[in-house]
């Protein structure tokens, strides 16, 4: 379609600069004329006529810039310079306001019309012919004698006039306009209309009309004369015109036509685009209106799904946090509870039954929570197997928080073994702080979660203000610890290890202290933790390595006694790839012969994460660091690890030796694990040693070594020198 406008348009202008020339439509030669009295009398007193016209019918008289303009002013112009007769226009909307204007003698003519009316007025001799289309629905057979429903457009009336007198056997049906009229016919509504080829070049498209065409071969050829009033105007006025329009050549229908396309007279305006193209139009607004919604609701249905979880359906954390704090900014006055609940060991779930059964129980989880709760508060699935709940801390929810602890989940809905449950709270009442960072107290529900112990683990624990400051302690410390490690405030103390059978210091512990400008020395039992938390340990441990590696390469220097230096391994290095490598290369940088140094990892890690524990021992291994499982005896200690482990020294836990001075069992116990590790090559050492009676047991016991304060208490570098180069 629009390619073929442009096209359309270069053929009729090569075409008309063929054929039309000024002179052929504005033949302009005056005739040489004999009037009748009747004429003459027209002539004499009609110098100025009053001539209705439509301001809306392009191409044939249409109002634009304060004027008429048109197939038709133009031809009465004509009309006008040959008789003298001036033509002044009224304009008209319908065929009914022709009466009033002739009766009331408003108007004496028609600029252009078909046929008479009502013997209101009588036509001229036609000035041109106007060719109209027959326009049909595709496959109906049309003909000039059958009867056919006709749709008009109801202010065309030399349509309607010349249908009445040629084709009475056809009913008009009127129509708004020709797009009407068009629309009436596709829908069966009438059977045929009929259009100009203007009409159908600038106002309507038929493409847009599947069942709907042109009929080949069928035109209605229209005469279009100047209708004069037979109230106002004596018949000599209307022969009078005849004499002069019979003398000019037909104003031929096409030129014309294509005279006024061709010379971009009328462009029509969007607004009449619109009208014309209603159809288009709301088509595209519908698209436009499809698309929008189309978007509204994708949009909605991302928003929600960016919002929810898509297992559980609930919240998801985000959306969760965001509403809670909401809730918390629209009563500032009341008080709310932010709950934290998992499952205990969940991960043995999903290990023991697999993943699917595992969502399955979370499923579970959180639709036993959304009954507990609905409608008085908020809940929401976290991560892995943590569901959040926020509501108003009223008597009634804290009753809604014990049932949550209480929660009956089986696993499968079928074993009887419920799940353990453990719900943490923190109160919550508005402040800044809750405004900018409600997740801090999801933290501290977190923390009061994590404090419950017992068995099997559930139950539910409320954040208390002891917790509190030691939340606030740690906040204090995590802003300065690194700034702390950098200025050297991390020091490290040497505990000596003693051989039991001549009491001389046979090695060292490095253990770290922080010696914090205002808070003092600080023990790492303060700190170890929440670096363990926060990852910053992996930094302490490699400094404590460094230290102690430079401590060692400087006594190798010196020529001094060199006695092997334990360093303790945190969990945080389980899952590094680097650790080992990065070891051994401090090591190579002081060149320290890995059997003075030893790497004391605790027995707990082995509970957790078994495999990267036992990967992290063979990568040690490996590479010739001495190994030692410290805090043995303090978990699920478990005598396989022994078999399986590469481990060179075994320390018993103090809280193993505690119990020995009054415990037979304990005793009996440490005696066997001394044995035992001793038949298959591993050391003993035992640490926690504080008497003489505890020293003398693991003597007689065949321990190999001891570490304690009965021997010595963690000291600085120096008191260590001082304490081994002294020694006989
Ligand atoms: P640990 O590895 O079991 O260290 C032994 C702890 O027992 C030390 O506590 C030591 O001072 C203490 N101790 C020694 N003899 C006795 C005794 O006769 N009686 C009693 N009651 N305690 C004794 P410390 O130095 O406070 O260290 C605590 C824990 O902090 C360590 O336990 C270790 O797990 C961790 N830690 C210490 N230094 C480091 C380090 O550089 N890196 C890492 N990752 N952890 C460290
Ligand atoms: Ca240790
Ligand atoms: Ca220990």
């Amino acid at each position: 379609m629009k390619r073929t406008i442009p096209i359309i348009f270069i053929f009729l202008l090569i075409f008309s600069e063929l054929v039309y020339a000024e002179g052929t439509i504005y033949n302009s030669a005056a005739p040489e004329i004999a009037f009748t009295e009747e004429e003459q009398y027209a002539i004499d007193n009609y110098k100025e006529l009053k001539v209705l016209i439509k301001g809306d019918s392009y191409p044939f008289s249409y109002y634009e810039n304060g004027e008429y303009k048109g197939i038709y002013p133009d031809y009465l112009d004509n009309i006008s310079e040959l008789s003298g007769i001036k033509f002044t226009y009224v304009p008209y909307e319908s065929d009914e306001q022709i009466e009033s204007y002739f009766t009331l003698g408003k108007a004496d003519a028609i600029a252009g019309t078909y046929g008479g009316w009502q013997g209101l007025y009588n036509v001229t001799e036609p000035y041109t012919i106007l060719e109209y289309n027959v326009i049909a629905r595709v496959n109906e057979d049309i003909s000039k004698d059958k009867p056919h429903t006709v749709a008009v457009s109801g202010t065309d009336i030399a349509v309607k006039n010349y249908i009445f007198e040629h084709y009475p056997n056809w009913s008009i049906i009127p129509c708004r306009n020709i797009n009407d009229a068009i629309k009436k016919v596709n829908s069966k509504k009438a059977d045929i209309t009929l259009l100009t080829s203007v009409d159908l070049q600038t106002t309507v498209s038929l493409l847009k009309y599947k069942n709907v065409k042109v009929v080949e071969d069928f035109s209605v050829y229209i005469p279009i004369g100047l209708a004069v009033s037979s109230v106002s105007c004596p018949d000599g006025l209307r022969t009078f015109f005849n004499k002069f329009i019979i003398c000019q050549p037909l104003w031929d229908n096409e030129d014309v036509l294509r005279h006024y396309i061709l010379n971009g007279i009328y462009v029509p305006d969007m607004f009449e685009f619109i009208i014309a193209h209603n159809e288009i139009m709301i088509l595209i607004l519908g698209i436009v209106l499809i698309l929008i919604t189309a978007i509204f609701i994708r949009w909605n249905i991302l928003k929600r799904a960016a919002a929810t979880d898509s297992l559980t359906k609930l919240w998801n954390r985000e959306k969760f946090m965001k509403e809670a704090a909401k809730k918390l900014k629209d009563h500032k006055d009341k008080g709310f509870l932010m709950a934290a609940l998992d499952v205990e060991r969940f991960k043995l779930v999903n290990d023991r039954f697999g993943i699917e059964i595992g969502n399955q129980t979370l499923v579970q989880i959180g639709n036993k929570i959304k009954k507990i709760f609905k409608g008085n508060g908020i809940y929401a699935h976290g991560s892995g197997d943590e569901f959040l709940i926020f509501a108003m801390d009223t008597p009634e929810n804290r009753e809604r928080m014990n049932k949550a602890a209480e929660l009956d989940v089986k696993i499968n809905n079928t074993t009887n073994y419920k799940l353990p449950i453990k719900v943490g709270v923190c109160p919550v009442t508005y402040n800044d702080i809750t405004e900018n960072d409600i997740t801090a107290y999801l933290d501290r529900a977190k923390i009061a979660k994590s404090k419950i112990k017992g068995h099997p683990d559930n139950g539910i624990n409320y954040f208390t203000r002891k917790m509190g400051d030691k939340l606030n302690r740690e906040n204090e410390l995590q802003t300065i610890m690194r700034k702390s490690l950098e200025n050297n405030e991390f020091l490290i103390y040497y505990q000596p290890k003693y051989n039991l059978e001549n009491n001389k210091i046979i090695g060292a512990e490095a253990l770290v202290r922080w010696q914090h400008p205002t808070k003092g020395l600080i023990s790492p039992g303060d700190f170890v933790p929440l670096f363990e938390k926060n990852g910053f340990i992996v930094d302490v441990d490699f400094y404590v390595y460094e230290c102690v590696m430079k401590m060692l390469s400087r006594r190798i220097d010196q020529k001094k006694r060199v006695v092997p230096v334990s360093m303790n391994v945190s969990r945080c290095h389980l899952n590094s790839p680097t650790f080992t490598l990065r070891l051994e290369e401090l090591a190579d940088k002081y060149n320290i012969p890995k059997d003075v140094i030893e790497m004391e990892i605790t027995e707990s890690i082995f509970s957790d994460e078994d495999r990267a524990a036992i990967k992290l021992m063979y990568d040690l291994k490996k590479r010739n660091f001495t190994l030692s499982m410290d805090d043995f005896g303090s978990g699920y200690s478990s005598l396989n690890l022994l078999r399986e482990l590469p481990i060179d020294t075994l320390k018993i836990d103090k809280g193993f030796l505690e119990t020995t001075d009054e415990s037979v069992r304990s005793r009996v116990i440490v005696e066997e694990i001394i044995s035992m590790a001793t038949k298959i090559n591993i050391k003993t050492i035992c640490e926690g040693v504080e008497t003489e009676q505890q020293r003398d047991f693991l003597k007689q016991a065949g321990c190999d070594m001891a570490q304690g304060f009965f021997y010595a208490r963690p000291m600085p570098l120096e008191e260590f020198e001082e304490l081994l180069d002294n020694e006989k």
